[in-house]
């Protein structure tokens, strides 16, 4: 650029790869499949393990070429200081997890959060790392729950299924007087609608599978660090990665620990479909936005609808907050019947939505919350989770907004 502007999002991503040598000119990265990475000298093969070398590559278990080229598209999208990338998002949230807290600290949590997450508090505990649940869509809870071992606060953007958004901005001026780290899981967000950095996130994580691969076809997850928490103060960090700018510590050890270690790793040929999807996520939200806004309001006029989940809608709790944060309300959206016992006939009458698990895929996909995802929850945790025996969960994919709305006409009667 030869003026002072910032290019935008989009111009941004899908330029950046050419900004560094890629080889013989290629335009997108190549899927690099080699497991061993070899060297003229071995003083370069020692560089590299002991990390005074820039960059550089020794087994793909810790990374390749391809998967260090998402890192750097990801880390540019969340404007962090770094990323890193694993084979799903819940390998990524476990990777936070089993590496920075230990045995008698404490997490505060959002009780709002993913299924698959809460499944893991409940691991956490069995470990000795206790778990409080609060509803995080008011800081004044999270402050209540924070504990002198309290290390970690985590909350999701949108939260999956009920769309209720955190006190992303209170809670992060609670993390930052308390000294704690905040993680925000800004799956449902994406970086395109929500930037975690700006109300204070230590760490951002992501389903790579959903906002930003796009295309249901290929598994990912990731962790960027924004630079903003001090590393320094953090009593968890090895002193084996307590070297070097300490804006890099927390990484270190979550590279090491959590991918090393642990093997979650992202393959390559996963993290190249991901970052040809990466390059049109502004164009799919702005899309899919769209899409759920209309649907939600049409469903929310519809005689035959109890309640309708959807940020952008005035009768959403947290509309303010998602009018503040978000550029705009993202692909998922969950409403109840009236008639609960009418949940699976709607289904099975739709012919659009595809009855299938899963988020942000290009087709539309519906599921009966309480039936499936929330089953093994059990009753208790749906209640308090908010989730109603007749709740649908919509994830909105790339078909024309009239399309969808005349089928849900037709399905409803
Ligand atoms: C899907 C999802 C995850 C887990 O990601 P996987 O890639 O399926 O392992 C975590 N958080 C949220 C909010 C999700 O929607």
């Amino acid at each position: 650029m030869t003026d002072s502007r910032t290019p935008g999002f989009t111009t941004q991503i899908v330029h950046a790869d050419r900004r560094a040598t890629v080889e013989h000119g290629a335009i997108h990265k190549p899927i690099h499949t080699s497991v061993q990475y070899g060297f003229e000298r071995v003083e370069d093969l020692i560089a590299v393990f002991q990390g005074t070398a820039k960059g550089g590559f020794n087994y793909a278990r810790q990374g390749t070429p391809t998967t260090g080229a998402l890192e750097a598209k990801l880390t540019q999208m969340e404007q962090g200081v770094g990323t890193i990338t694993f084979a799903t998002g819940m390998a990524g949230i476990c990777a936070i997890f089993l590496t920075l807290l230990k045995a008698g600290d404490h997490l505060v949590a959002s009780r709002f959060v993913f299924g698959n997450t809460n499944s893991v508090f409940g691991t956490l505990a069995d470990l000795g790392i206790s778990v409080t649940t609060v509803d995080a869509t008011d800081a004044a809870q999270v402050a209540a729950a924070v504990q002198p071992n309290t290390r970690m606060v985590f909350v999701e953007t949108i939260a999956n299924p009920g769309t209720q958004i955190a006190d992303l901005e209170g809670i992060g001026q609670l993390c930052r007087d308390k000294g704690l780290l905040y993680v925000v899981d800004n799956t449902v967000g994406s970086p395109y609608l929500f930037k975690p950095a700006r109300v204070g996130a230590g760490l951002v994580v992501h389903s790579l599978t959903k906002s930003i691969g796009g295309h249901g076809n290929a598994l990912g997850g990731s962790v960027t660090d924004t630079g903003m928490f001090d590393w320094a103060s953090y009593p968890n960090i090895f002193p084996a990665y307590r070297k070097g700018d300490t804006k890099g510590w927390g990484l270190q050890q979550i590279r090491k620990k959590g991918l090393r270690d642990m093997g979650g790793t992202l393959s390559s040929t996963a993290a190249h479909q991901i970052a040809a999807g990466a390059e049109t996520l502004a164009l799919r939200m702005d899309r899919t936005s769209a899409t759920a806004l209309a649907l939600a309001q049409w469903l929310e006029q519809h005689p035959a609808i109890a309640r309708v989940h959807y940020p952008m809608l005035p009768s959403h709790p947290q509309h303010a907050r998602a009018k503040q944060h978000f550029k705009a309300g993202s692909w998922l959206l969950s409403f109840e019947l009236k008639n609960a016992d009418d949940c699976l006939g709607l289904c099975n009458r739709l012919q659009l939505p595809v009855k299938a698990t899963g988020l942000a895929d290009t087709r539309t996909l519906i599921i009966p919350v309480a039936h499936t995802i929330f089953w093994e929850a059990g009753p208790e945790v749906r209640a308090s989770m908010g989730i109603g025996d007749s709740l649908i969960r919509l994830s909105v994919g790339l078909e024309e907004a009239e399309d969808l709305i005349a089928d849900f006409a037709q399905a409803l009667g």
